[in-house]
């Protein structure tokens, strides 16, 4: 019974890869997400019902637009197939199952889910685009506001607790929309603040700091092997080039969530 329940979760969650590949090309480019029919970036062909099905079509169409023959980028199959395995990652961890199934425990995926779109969607987006997209903060935002008034009323959270998330989220928009003409460099700054907020309410204080410090060791290393590259003459980069490549919310998504599963499996399996 629970096989079938978690091949149920595989399949919603390789469904929700397949939004999350349309999403990431479409929102940066301010285009529909949601009515206009999937089509092939390069011939304009509409995807027929057989190409549309995430994971498989990529496989049996062999990574290939079927109408043009143009190469369908392998990273659309491997977020599809990604997210169908966290989606049966996080239910593991939470131990669910079809015989003990509780609200709760719908509800706390339900927002798993909310919260692995924003991570996902804020992650890729800045790695094509070195780019905070504006939607998708507020998105962020809406999502985390939503979890604090489920945790304050059905959870009995600490409302002071959370009353912090929410003046600070008030202080950074309120910044953000101050110097929103003085420079478009603060606007990374501020997406990577409320980036940073979203992830708090969601994962904690104690995964959001673990995945700063993360993220900073791992973007030091990168920059240690670029120092090195230049000494022996390989890498003709110039340092300006180096600094914009490194995209800081990607780095910051994918180390919160390996991290934040890392901890459930942890809580619920190990200690
Ligand atoms: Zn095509």
């Amino acid at each position: 019974m629970d096989l079938f329940f978690y091949l149920i979760l595989f399949l919603m969650g390789i469904t929700f890869g397949s939004f999350y590949t349309l999403a990431v090309y479409r929102i940066p480019q301010g285009q529909d997400i949601t009515h206009t029919h999937s089509y092939c970036p390069k011939c304009d062909h509409k995807l027929g019902f057989w190409e549309l099905i995430p994971v498989f079509s990529y496989a049996f169409l062999g990574g290939k637009c079927h109408h043009c023959h143009e190469k369908i980028r392998p990273r659309y199959f491997i977020l599809e197939l990604v997210s169908g395995l966290f989606f049966i990652l996080v239910a593991a961890c939470l131990k669910l199952s079809v015989e003990t199934l509780t609200l709760m425990q719908i509800a706390e995926f339900a927002f798993f889910v909310l919260y692995f779109t924003f991570a996902v969607l804020m992650a890729v987006i800045d790695k094509e685009n070195r780019k905070m997209n504006q939607s998708v903060l507020m998105y962020g935002v809406i999502i985390s506001l939503m979890y604090i008034v489920y945790l304050c009323i059905v959870e009995n959270a600490n409302i002071y607790r959370y009353g912090i998330y929410i003046v600070a989220y008030l202080v950074v928009l309120l910044l953000d929309t101050i110097t929103l003409k003085k420079k478009a460099r603060n606007r990374y700054v501020y997406g990577i603040l409320l980036t940073l907020l979203t992830m708090a309410v969601f994962t904690g204080e104690y995964i959001v700091f673990t995945t700063v410090i993360i993220t900073l060791l791992s973007i030091a290393m990168y920059l240690l092997i670029y120092q090195i590259s230049k000494v022996h003459h390989k890498n003709k980069q110039s340092d300006k080039q180096i600094c914009n490549e490194i995209t800081i919310g990607y780095l910051l998504g994918l180390v919160n969530i390996i991290f934040f599963v890392f901890v459930l499996f942890y809580q619920n399996y190990l200690s």
